[in-house]
């Protein structure tokens, strides 16, 4: 094993100690093919799912086996105006089983999420039995402050190329604390703990996934 490999692997080991005290149910993965079973490992037949929008979920090939599966799927991506959306959320936020990644994780376990909209964190805060989170342990950071930076700053520009924002982060390349129409930082989340027991499920991936 890599020595990289190897420090990914200790730290995680941590982590899932830390999340175990914050009601969290962590797992790891060396590599983005286990994670991809691991994730499938959860879903039982018949039920319902769907997800938040995630490079992390795209690179490990979650999302095309959900789109292909007979499980009862709920693509936000299919509605065709905003009432069809605001219907197709309706069924989003009480599936059995939502699939996200985080933006950052700090080494004490804390999730750190920055949404636009909020449909993501909101079903990770409340709705959906299960909320699964794939995340690669480039995520990984100190602290909470540490995290919003890292998001605004590493995650948010990409992303804002990704999505032909108007922002600043897109023609900056680093943020520029925006209140602009397009911006994707309306909502920050910290999850301190999971109130109901493991419904939060966070997998680590040994691997660097998502921006
Ligand atoms: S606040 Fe605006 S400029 Fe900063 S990362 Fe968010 S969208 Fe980009």
């Amino acid at each position: 094993m890599l020595p990289k490999q190897q420090a990914y692997e200790n730290l995680a080991d941590s982590l899932i100690e830390k999340f175990n005290l914050r009601g969290i149910e962590g797992y790891y993965c060396g590599t983005k093919e286990e994670a991809l079973l691991m994730a499938e490992r959860f879903l039982t037949p018949g039920c319902s799912v769907s997800w938040g929008g995630s490079e992390t979920l795209e690179e490990i090939g979650l999302i095309d086996v959900l789109k292909a599966s007979d499980y009862v799927v709920y693509d936000r991506k299919t509605a065709k105006d905003a009432e069809e959306a605001r219907e197709l959320f309706g069924k989003i936020v009480t599936v059995d089983y939502f699939f996200m990644s985080s933006n950052a994780i700090t080494l004490d376990g804390e999730l750190v999420n920055i949404d636009g909209t909020g449909n993501r964190v909101a079903c990770l805060i409340h709705g959906p039995a299960n909320v699964i989170i794939v995340a690669g342990m480039n995520k990984m950071v100190p602290d909470v402050k540490s995290g919003v930076a890292r998001v605004r700053n590493m995650a948010a520009p990409p992303n804002a190329v990704r999505l032909g924002m108007n922002t600043p982060c897109n023609s900056l390349g680093r943020c520029g604390n925006c209140l602009s129409e397009d911006c994707m930082c309306d909502q920050i989340v910290i999850t301190r703990k999971s109130k109901v027991q493991n419904r939060i499920k966070v997998i680590l991936v040994g691997e660097e996934l998502g921006y």
